[in-house]
């Protein structure tokens, strides 16, 4: 056997029957290396957002096993292209689905997460002198039923792969030739890094930053598996995520990312004592609704109010259930935003820098941008704005930090 290398190629890197080819041409260069190679697609371009609009053709409400269903479809059309491609080189490929290679998962419809792989069936066409080409994004649960990984979820179906087959060397290629500081399509000054540590890429990937699916990210982590997430349109060298202790430089603040997908609600002057929100965060879980950012203030007459953000998707659900809870606990009302943005920096010189979250504040401030919301972690500072000065603030925020470094 050769060096195993897992490759995952997006959407854009497959979106035609050229580019497919392309990618074959790259995958045979490896080939011709010595590599053997699993490689993972994405569905061809949009398609995912087509079978999703197509979907709401149908029903306003579709079964989320059936949604799933469909979803998986447009990884198992690229992934047979790219095997006839490579054929047409004269490389010998393989194909298989989540489900052939009993990619099991928790088998939550629609963000489930991989438990275990069965390896027999890869190695065995590697052994076979075979480059394994699996389809990203999707996996089965107990009874067999397909599954989707949340969008964005092939990187994680690579970097699974990759600590499973232990490998160290996964290559992401995407549209982008690495990770930038700020996402280029918003910030045009915006630097590449030659490197990020694993922490930095996982609070970005949480925080918005669409390069990297977050939970590939905790697994790359997790197994120590080096990312390199590069550029299918150039050879160039893109950038490292790898473990903190390798990095050669270290930032205060590495990236600024903004994300629009959450809500806020606010279930006001509700009594000020405990196990009020343990009731309500309790509810919320039980219905599997994903709380991020939660901040309480107190007002008077032993009174609270309580904001958090929830995805949007989930928000007329998470109303309902305060609704609910508001009349249990006697609060005064229940309301809610959803033209809100998360907007964030992330670096892991924080852990040792002072007034960084004083210096974003101002940057708000004399940008009259007003916060709704503040959260912070070891290496991150969030702050919740009205969505209209998402791209302004990201824009400031990359000048004042990065720029002016
Ligand atoms: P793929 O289909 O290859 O997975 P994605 O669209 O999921 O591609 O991810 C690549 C996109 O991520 C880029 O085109 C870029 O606009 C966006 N992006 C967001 N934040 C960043 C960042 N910090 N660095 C690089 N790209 C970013
Ligand atoms: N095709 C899926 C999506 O568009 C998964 C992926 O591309 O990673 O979200
Ligand atoms: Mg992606």
């Amino acid at each position: 056997m050769g060096k195993l290398i897992v490759q995952k190629y997006g959407g854009t890197s497959v979106k035609s029957p050229e580019r497919i080819k392309a990618v074959a041409e790259r995958i045979k260069s490896y080939r011709d290396r010595g590599y053997d190679l699993v490689v993972v697609v994405s569905a061809m371009g949009k398609t995912t957002d087509e079978l999703i609009d197509l979907a709401k053709q149908i029903s306003s409400n579709p079964s989320k096993r059936e949604m799933d269903m469909l979803l998986s479809t447009g990884e198992q059309v690229s992934c047979a292209l790219l095997a006839m491609a490579l054929h047409e080189i004269g490389i010998d490929a393989v194909s298989y689905t989540g489900s052939q290679i009993k990619m099991r998962t928790d088998g939550n419809f629609s963000n489930a997460k991989i438990s275990e792989i069965s390896t027999e069936r890869i190695f065995k066409s590697i052994n076979e002198g075979k480059v394994v080409i699996v389809a990203g994004f999707q996996g089965i649960d107990d009874d067999e039923n397909i599954v989707t990984l949340g969008r964005g979820g092939s990187d994680t179906t690579a970097v699974a792969l990759a600590a499973v087959l232990k490998t160290r060397d996964c290559e992401i290629y995407t549209d982008v030739d690495g990770v930038y500081t700020a996402d280029p399509r918003v910030v045009r000054s915006t630097k590449k890094l030659k490197e990020i540590s694993y922490d930095e890429m996982l609070e970005l990937a949480r925080l918005g930053a669409g390069v990297l699916h977050s939970r590939s990210v905790e697994f790359a982590k997790k197994y120590n598996i080096r990312l390199h997430v590069r550029s299918s349109f150039s050879y160039d060298e893109g950038t490292i995520v790898m473990p903190m202790e390798e990095m050669m430089e270290k930032f205060v603040v590495s990236g600024i990312t903004s994300k629009e997908d959450e809500a806020k609600v606010t279930i006001r002057e509700i009594p000020d004592r405990p196990g009020i929100s343990a009731r309500l965060f309790n509810e919320l879980g039980k219905h599997k609704i994903y709380v991020n950012m939660i901040v309480q203030s107190t007002g008077h007459d032993n009174r609270a109010s309580i904001s958090f953000t929830v995805k949007k998707e989930d928000l007329k659900e998470t109303v309902r259930i305060c609704n609910e809870l508001n009349k249990e606990f006697g609060g005064s009302a229940v309301d809610y935003k959803e033209n809100i943005a998360i907007v964030s920096a992330v670096g892991v010189g924080m852990l040792s820098s002072y007034g960084v979250a004083g210096k974003m504040f101002q940057v708000f401030s004399e940008q009259n941008i007003n916060i709704e919301m503040i959260s912070t972690s070891e290496i991150g500072i969030s702050c919740v704005i009205d969505s209209m000065y998402s791209e302004l603030a990201v824009k400031v925020l990359h000048k004042t930090f990065i720029e002016s470094e």
